[in-house]
């Protein structure tokens, strides 16, 4: 049969004729029917995932992931599987898909956190960029509300920063690299948007120690209009406050470069900003700071542990910076762009920082602030009044 005849070699391309065509249509067919079947399974898939609550402004779609699916990832949020427990409720670290994740689960009772929570899955899922923190995946079943972001293995800054057995993970070029990087990731955040609540614990650190900003939860979006916004519920972290927000709750990007000052001078002194054993017995970091550099004895501010690492210009321009940010008129203080520019490219060309806000230097500073804030907002959410 190896030979065929010519009459069989006729017989078989006449089959081919017909076989080709039928096994051809029904390929097709199935082809047609598998790309309708996908699509229909994608719009109900999206029909399942519920439109997030937008303030009515937008009409975001965001991945959710069962609730199950999380628990199984969290191994079913165990207490060896938390990390941390921040003002809306409790961090856990788990395993999704291979891949190593960070639980944010919002605590039930906090009415607050529901809103946090709104703004910060719209916010977070808009905003990209290698030094903010990625958020993956959200869950809002009922009472529960989850965030589910990558996992930092280098937690906050301030768990080294502020820690004699590992500050010295942390040497100057390090400082410098999580300096220029927070000012960066927040200059992207100012396109549209305020973080209020910017300091070393929101600063979380990936296996290489690069810095990504964290915890957009408490941002507002703003119209341009309404850059200086007056809010009445009053969210920040005490000592990282801007007075104008402290005490009269106007928020601003100004607010925020106020707290990254802040940020700035514990980073290259290694000192809380509420320390006052360590301030030589000033009531706050900016003072002493600000002593030192009016008395022209600045570079005596450098963390003891990168003295030997550190290049005394890029420590004065950065206390230099910082001091600028703090200013007490918000209108003194630099924008973004131009603190990202100075520590880029160095300036031989800055402003003379004026005097820093809380400069009354009286003992009972902190308590007569506190009672002004007290007073003169109807809301109002400290985190962290003693310093962690
Ligand atoms: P607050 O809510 O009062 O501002 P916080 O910022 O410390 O405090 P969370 O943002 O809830 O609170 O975080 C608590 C802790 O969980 C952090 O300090 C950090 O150690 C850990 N953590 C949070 N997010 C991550 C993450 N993506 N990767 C690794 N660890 C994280």
């Amino acid at each position: 049969m190896l030979f065929c005849s010519p009459i069989g070699k006729r017989t078989r391309s006449n089959t081919m004729k017909v076989v080709l065509p039928v096994v051809g249509s029904i390929v097709l067919i199935l082809v047609c029917i598998s790309i309708a079947w996908l699509k229909f399974e994608g719009k109900k898939r999206n029909k399942a995932h519920r439109k997030l609550p937008s303030d009515g402004s937008s009409d975001l779609e965001f991945p959710l992931v069962r609730f199950e699916e999380i628990a199984r990832a969290t191994h079913n949020f165990s207490e060896t599987c938390m990390i941390g427990h921040g003002g809306f409720g409790k961090v856990y670290k788990g395993t999704l898909c291979g891949q190593e994740i960070a639980v944010k689960r919002l605590s039930r009772d906090s009415q607050q956190g529901t809103n946090e929570f709104r703004n910060e899955v719209i916010l977070i899922a808009k905003l990209q960029h290698k030094n903010l923190v990625r958020l993956l995946g959200c869950c809002d079943k009922g009472d529960e509300k989850l965030l589910i972001y990558e996992y930092l293995p280098n937690k906050s800054l301030d768990a080294t920063l502020f820690d004699d057995s590992r500050k010295h993970l942390l040497d100057w070029g390090t400082r410098l690299t999580i300096i220029k990087g927070v000012a960066k990731g927040l200059l992207y955040l100012h396109e549209d948007s305020i973080h209020r609540d910017l300091k070393a614990g929101n600063v979380l650190l990936d296996a290489e120690m690069k810095p990504k900003i964290a915890d957009f939860g408490m941002a507002r979006i703003f119209s341009d209009n309404q850059e200086n916004a007056n809010t009445q519920h009053v969210v920040g972290t005490f000592g990282y406050m801007a007075p104008e927000y402290a005490m009269q709750g106007i928020i601003s990007t100004k607010s925020d470069i106020y707290s990254f000052g802040v940020l700035l001078l514990e980073i290259v002194t290694g000192m809380k900003r509420s320390s006052t054993s360590h301030a030589m017995g000033f009531p706050s970091l900016i003072i002493y700071s600000w002593n030192m550099w009016k008395d022209g004895k600045a570079e005596e501010l450098a963390d003891s542990s990168i003295v030997d690492t550190c290049l005394l210009d890029e420590v004065l321009l950065c206390i230099h910076v910082a001091l600028l940010c703090v200013q007490e008129n918000p209108k003194d203080r630099p924008h973004m762009s131009s603190v990202v520019f100075t520590l880029e490219n160095g300036s031989t060309t800055l402003p003379t920082p004026s005097r820093p806000a809380y400069f009354m230097g009286q003992s009972n500073e902190l308590d007569q602030l506190t009672n002004n804030i007290q007073n003169s907002v109807n809301t109002l959410t400290l985190t962290g009044i003693e310093g962690r």
